[in-house]
């Protein structure tokens, strides 16, 4: 039977580290390509899909939808939608700090 070696295991010599790095950086890359192709073709590689690029920066602001007439503030101008006393949120609470005095 083999003597067994004492001691910590000998390192490999520099040219199989460097080639196994290599072969660890060709197989992720493979991995990601595939699994990248196999995402495409769920379509989930769209801008804004859960694992697609995420937009930088702040989701832009969503465009406020026109409010009926019915449902906006009282307020002459006041484009928002009314939320309490047929007035809008800050509007209300103007009117609750104006009666507050
Ligand atoms: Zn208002």
């Amino acid at each position: 039977m083999a003597a067994r070696r004492k001691g910590p295991p000998a390192s490999p010599p520099p040219s199989v580290q460097a080639w196994g790095e290599l072969l660890g950086e060709a197989i992720g890359r493979g991995m990601a390509r595939g699994f990248h192709a196999g995402l495409s073709q769920l379509g989930l590689t769209q801008p804004g899909a859960p694992f697609g690029p995420r937009p930088r920066g702040r989701p832009p602001k969503a465009v406020p939808l026109p409010v009926p007439a019915d449902k906006r503030c009282q307020v002459k101008g006041c484009p928002r939608p009314a939320r309490s006393k047929g007035l809008c949120g800050a509007h209300y609470q103007a009117e609750r700090r104006r009666n507050a005095r």
